[in-house]
């Protein structure tokens, strides 16, 4: 399998973020994405692809040519404000501010309320280098693409920030572009037809569904923890299912704490099924294995041995299948559970797993 990286990801990789009004050391780092190289680095069966440029042209399809423009210069205007190289915001917009209000716009005076429009949380540090990264890891995701539509039946794109949080026009959830939504998008055009984005990340891809909430050549099918009790708490839910001509198009599976191999397994076929029902004729998985149950920001009991066969049970709809990465934060185990599903996908026979710690040896995050 060909697979996809930049090491321009390294320009982003923030020091501390900000949970529950503590700074604390930085979850999405640069070390994530170097443990996963590592690993298929370390497999015969894997290769690297060249990263190639795809300009701007489909980013601003899927996020506001406005908000891509105020990411660009977004740290260097809050600099000034700041006594750390991370940035954050202060402020948010909220939706109840826009009662009686007119329409909703950035402040054009004010780089801490522009942050602040953009953004949805306080775990999304910019620092200087956040907007080039953040623009490689759209072109890993469309080179990976590109890979596909040359032939290969599968690609992964190791990108790092990772995407399913961002919307439009919001970054959140250490999210900036949405590399899985623009991989759909020039995936949707150049096949055709319907492509299912199938979201196996810990958390609700809140962006993902956002983006495409009103079509109905997506259909955006999540596994993830119960919004009632994890982030991003106001999305995943069963009922959100799509609206007007995307009614039918957003399939959400929440799932409870302690979530074992076999529930897991059970649903992802079911996920799988409503996406062959719908015709699809490419895939686009945003892989997190924060789904992990040593993973820290977890509370799934999901083993190493699961992997694998989620990435088999993918494999089944034989299809075009672009793997973009997502969440993913036991350093320790990610490389090896990154590399068991896209082996699952690829149709290789699984490596021994076996030898699982007994228990995280990282600060728990999850409430
Ligand atoms: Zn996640």
């Amino acid at each position: 399998m060909k697979w996809f990286h930049s090491d321009k990801h390294e320009l982003h990789n923030p020091e501390l973020e900000v949970w529950a009004g503590t700074p604390l050391p930085g979850t999405e780092v640069a070390s994530r994405a170097r443990a996963i190289a590592r690993f298929l680095d370390g497999d015969v069966d894997f290769s690297r692809g060249v990263v190639s440029e795809h300009g701007t042209e489909l980013l601003t399809v899927i996020h506001d040519l406005a908000m891509v423009d105020w990411l660009e210069n977004a740290w260097q205007e809050c600099r000034p404000f700041s006594e750390t190289r991370e940035i954050f915001p202060d402020t948010f917009f909220h939706p109840q501010m826009m009662m009686d209000a007119g329409a909703s716009r950035a402040p054009m005076s004010s780089p801490l309320g522009r942050l602040g429009f953009y953004s949805f949380d306080t775990m999304t540090p910019l620092v200087e280098g956040t907007y080039e990264a953040a623009r490689a890891a759209v072109d890993v995701g469309l080179s990976a693409l590109d890979a596909v539509m040359s032939g290969e039946r599968a690609a992964y794109a190791l990108c790092r920030p990772p995407g399913h949080h961002a919307s439009s026009a919001m970054i959140g959830g250490f999210c900036f572009f949405n590399n899985a939504a623009v991989v759909t998008e020039a995936m949707v055009r150049r096949l055709g037809g319907p492509v299912a984005v199938i979201d196996v990340d810990y958390h609700h891809g809140n962006g993902t569904q956002s983006i495409f909430y009103e079509r109905d050549d997506v259909f955006y099918v999540s596994l993830h923890a119960d919004p009632e009790r994890a982030y991003p708490y106001f999305t995943g839910h069963a009922s959100e299912i799509g609206r007007e001509s995307g009614a039918g198009w957003t399939q959400n599976f929440p799932l409870g704490i302690g979530c074992s191999d076999e529930q897991y397994l059970a649903v992802l076929a079911e996920a799988v099924e409503r996406a062959r029902d719908k015709g699809v004729v490419g895939v686009v998985v945003s892989l997190g294995v924060d789904s992990y149950g040593l993973d820290p920001l977890s509370d799934f009991a999901l083993t190493r041995e699961v992997y694998h066969p989620m990435g088999a049970a993918v494999a089944e709809l034989h299809l075009p299948t672009v793997v973009v990465q997502e969440g993913g934060y036991d350093t320790e185990d990610l490389g090896l559970n990154v590399q068991s599903f896209l082996r699952g996908v690829a149709g290789y026979e699984a490596r021994d797993v076996s030898g699982a710690r007994e228990a995280s040896t990282l600060p728990q995050r999850h409430v």
